[in-house]
């Protein structure tokens, strides 16, 4: 399997409880290893952008308000197979069907507030990491 790079987020709810060392430590226990890291604050017009795929979800606005809320981490994952193993790490989106010792079993509040994004593939993968980071910042 191929070394590869995803992108996460750890989200304002998680943020706000001081879990950022808790979550870090769920990703490099799974041999994920954060290459790029910063705790930055979004204008809610960013993180429409960010999460514009859902534009026509019912959840969009309010989801866009709390990303925007409080700050939150925005990193960068390398491992092999980073992008699967950051999405088993995570749990399902809804923290009531996460899987036992997962990021989402163990803190997610709510389906919308649950603590971490991933990435779901390679292409999103590089468009997500090239939205927080510039190349400079990139450094393995
Ligand atoms: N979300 C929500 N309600 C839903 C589904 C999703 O508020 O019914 C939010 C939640 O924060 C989720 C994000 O929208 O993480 C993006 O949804 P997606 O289906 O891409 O889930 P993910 O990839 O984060 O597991
Ligand atoms: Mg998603």
């Amino acid at each position: 399997m191929a070394l590869e790079r995803t992108f996460s987020i750890i989200k304002p709810d998680a943020t706000r409880r001081n879990l950022t060392g808790a979550i870090n430590a769920k990703f490099e226990a799974a041999g994920l290893r954060v290459v790029a890291q910063k705790r930055i604050q979004l204008s809610k017009a960013q993180a429409g952008e960010f999460y514009k795929v859902h534009a026509e979800r019912p959840f969009y606005d309010e989801l866009c308000e709390f990303m925007a809320s409080e700050p939150i981490v925005a990193q960068v994952l390398e491992g092999e197979g980073a992008i699967a193993k950051n999405r088993e790490v995570m749990g399902a989106t809804n923290p009531a069907d996460a899987a036992e010792g997962t990021i989402r079993a163990e803190f997610a509040e709510s389906v919308g507030e649950n603590s971490v994004h991933g990435s779901d593939a390679p292409e999103t993968a590089a468009v997500e990491i090239a939205y927080f980071f510039s190349g400079l910042e990139l450094v393995g």
